[in-house]
């Protein structure tokens, strides 16, 4: 427990002690309210603007040419930021083809820009 000493007789007190117990004389004005009201109140706004935080804006025609032309290269899945799938594609050659076929209806599908 935190300790102070009255300023009236040099007792031990408690630090939140409004009276002094020995001399009985008041130690503090109005600081008690401030110990036992206000322990630091911190307001953490992290929450940023936009829906869109975290996420990638694709324009949807390079994606389609990036996926036609070298979609066996998986280039249109690094472009959205998926290089997981995209080192898949290189092996696989755009997962023999048919990763390619949906990837470019997926594509067309897609508004402009999109985002994944
Ligand atoms: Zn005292």
């Amino acid at each position: 427990m935190e300790t102070k000493f009255c300023e009236f007789c040099g007792n031990k007190v408690a630090i939140d002690a409004v009276i002094c117990p020995k001399c009985g004389k008041q130690l503090e004005e109005l600081k008690t309210e401030e110990y036992k009201s206000n322990p630091q109140v911190v307001i953490n706004n992290n929450n940023t603007v936009g829906g869109n935080v975290g996420r990638k804006e694709c324009d949807k025609w390079i994606a389609f040419l990036l996926c036609f032309f070298l979609g066996w290269l998986g280039v249109h899945k690094f472009y959205e930021g998926k290089a997981g799938l995209g080192v898949l594609y290189i092996f696989t050659l755009g997962l023999f083809g048919i990763g390619i076929l949906v990837d470019i209806i997926t594509i067309l599908c897609k508004p402009n820009p999109y985002y994944v």
